[in-house]
């Protein structure tokens, strides 16, 4: 059966209100454990939870102490690809709908995208067009046109192609993530922190049965890995491979400042910034500076290999940022945060069930703080109905795991 998107935003609450609570021929709760406290396990486990299933989040360390907590949090529409950039205008709408009932404090102002001089033009223009056909109509600009639109913005003598978009918002990921627990908890999930996952049963017929954890073991009928960056480690608990790129993400928070602007600003790929209405400004790197110092941090997952480094970075990000937005030049670093992302291979997302576990899902991605709201929704509706989803066809595990 096809689940159309008009069904789905009001997702799990439609199911839930319809009395669709699902129980098993023994008359009980289904029982789903989710490993990990992630945005998208803490949306996850609101949805679930609010369909009537019994659900326990496993953490091994502390809400959103992964991607979530590292991340910039622009919700955004913004792809070159069609099908997937439906997938999050969904999304939006489905933050919308949260933002509104929960009240997880996301700012919409939109946001303003430029290039400098002529190599990424087609790039941008092709991204223009995507969001003229399925979200809105952006708003082309130039750079004094950038300063006009935001007076506290300087993007400078070279952009070449500009446009702004009104509908998208960011969020404080880490304030997101631990008011979905929280909303998860008062529909009756469980949050059990710091505890690892560290085995996953499978009897004979290969039916998922329950976890191991490092406090205790747990019986349960589904399993959902959120797991970011551990999913490679915890799809091997089945025995599976899964592989993903490495994408670290260099991220400053400042002390408060005066409130400025409520939109976010990509700079080419090179600076992205915001401010939370309490003044703290988010700016971040796309990826670490090509120095030999980043060896370590460009190969795997590690923390910042000395505090110089890390405030080096620290003041490098904030000048940089200060020669555009120039509120933030006396601005103190308060959090200095390197980030991993998860992130496939084919940088889209990776959900459904693993393959040959019917009863185990997984569900990994890039812009997780985009997609976290309708992916949760999925899963939810998968889990809770049987029913798969047709618009997730293009994202199923399937496509880089064999049963
Ligand atoms: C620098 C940077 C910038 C980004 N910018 C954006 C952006 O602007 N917009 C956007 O939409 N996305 C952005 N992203 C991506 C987004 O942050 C991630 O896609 C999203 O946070 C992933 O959420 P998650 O819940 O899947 O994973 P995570 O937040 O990584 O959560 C996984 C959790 O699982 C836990 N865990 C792992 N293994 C186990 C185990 N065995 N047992 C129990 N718990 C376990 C971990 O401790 C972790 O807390 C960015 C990411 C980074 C790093």
């Amino acid at each position: 059966m096809i689940i159309t998107r008009r069904s789905f935003i009001a997702g799990a609450a439609a199911l839930a209100a319809a009395g669709h609570t699902r129980l098993l021929a023994e008359g009980r709760k289904i029982r789903v454990g989710i490993v990990g406290g992630g945005i998208i396990g803490a949306s996850t486990a609101v949805q679930l939870a609010r369909a009537g299933a019994e659900v326990i989040v496993f953490e091994k360390e502390e809400p959103a102490a992964g991607a979530t907590g590292a991340s910039v949090a622009w919700i955004n529409p913004v792809v070159n690809d069609a099908h997937y950039m439906k997938l999050r205008v969904e999304s939006i709408d489905a933050w919308q709908e949260d933002d509104m009932l929960y009240g997880m404090g996301a700012i919409w102002g939109g946001s303003i995208s430029w290039v400098n001089g002529e190599g990424n033009i087609a790039k941008l223009k092709a991204k223009a067009d995507l969001i003229r056909e399925t979200y809105e109509e952006p708003k082309l600009l130039n750079g004094p046109g950038i300063t006009e639109a935001c007076p506290v913005v300087f993007p400078g003598d070279e952009v070449s192609y500009a446009f702004q978009t009104r509908k998208d918002g960011h969020v404080d990921p880490v304030f997101a993530t631990h008011r979905y627990l929280h909303i998860a908890e008062r529909y009756g999930a469980k949050v059990i922190y710091p505890c690892e996952v560290t085995a996953i049963k499978v009897d004979k017929k290969g039916k998922f049965t329950s976890v191991a954890t490092t406090k205790g073991d747990f019986d349960l009928d589904y399993l959902v890995s959120a797991s970011g960056t551990a999913t490679p480690h915890v799809v091997s608990l089945l025995g599976q491979k899964f592989e993903l790129a490495h994408k670290p993400g260099l991220v400053v928070h400042t002390t408060p400042l005066p409130f400025e602007t409520n939109k976010v600003f990509e700079d080419d790929g090179y600076i992205e910034f915001k401010q939370y209405y309490d003044g703290r400004v988010l700016t971040r790197f796309g990826s670490p500076p090509d120095l030999p110092q980043h060896a370590g941090i460009r190969d795997h997952e590690m923390a910042y290999p000395s505090q110089d480094l890390k405030e080096w970075h620290a003041r490098h990000l904030i000048s940089e940022t200060a020669k555009i937005f120039p509120s933030v030049k006396d601005a103190e670093p308060a959090k200095i945060l390197l980030g991993f992302r998860p992130y496939p291979l084919d940088n889209r997302p990776v959900i459904g069930p693993v393959p040959g576990v019917s009863n185990v899902f997984m569900v990994v991605t890039h812009s997780g703080i985009t997609l976290a709201p309708i992916l949760g929704r999925y899963m939810a509706h998968e889990i809770m109905t049987g029913q798969q989803a047709d618009i997730l066809a293009p994202y199923r595990p399937t496509r880089y795991i064999s049963a």
